[in-house]
């Protein structure tokens, strides 16, 4: 596990906040925001030309929330918590996967990743944690080890 990744309540609460905050974006800009069929597919990202970058935030919330010991590295394409088709973290998972459609409005995806970029960048700055916004497998790999 990396440094800087004691758990902080304060700071687990404010990445709460930024997730809700983006499921309501999401909710009501159902048009723009597209309808996932929960197919999978996109969390396998090489087959599917597809990209996810993560904060330390992010994975701060994930591990306080499954457990550190159960922070998975990612040793293929897909995500580890793609099991079957299905996201086995969904309560926890990302803001890009709460963010991506593969039906969105490429416009309004946009400016909602760099809106809770912006957020998770200023939690990052109040509570002194190094900033960094890696591709999935990079931050999984790199947490894990
Ligand atoms: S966290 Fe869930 S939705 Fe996000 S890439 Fe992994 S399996 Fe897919
Ligand atoms: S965004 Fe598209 S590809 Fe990804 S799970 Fe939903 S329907 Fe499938």
């Amino acid at each position: 596990m990396v440094a800087g990744y004691q758990v902080n309540h304060q700071l687990l609460k404010r990445a709460v906040e930024i997730y809700n905050w983006l499921d309501l974006q999401v909710l009501n800009n159902s048009e723009l925001a597209g309808k996932c069929d929960a197919c999978g597919k996109c969390c396998d990202f090489e087959s599917f030309d597809h990209r996810l970058f993560v904060t330390p935030p992010e994975l701060m919330y994930l591990a306080a929330k499954l457990g550190t010991e159960n922070v998975k590295p990612m040793p293929t394409s897909r995500c580890p918590y793609n099991i079957g088709g299905k996201c086995t973290i969904y309560e926890y998972r990302f803001a890009g996967c709460r963010i991506f459609c593969c039906k969105a409005d490429a416009d309004f995806q946009s400016r909602l990743s760099e809106s809770a970029l912006e957020k998770f960048k200023s939690i990052c700055t109040e509570f002194q944690v190094p900033y960094c916004y890696s591709d999935l497998a990079t931050a999984l790999n790199r947490f894990v080890g």
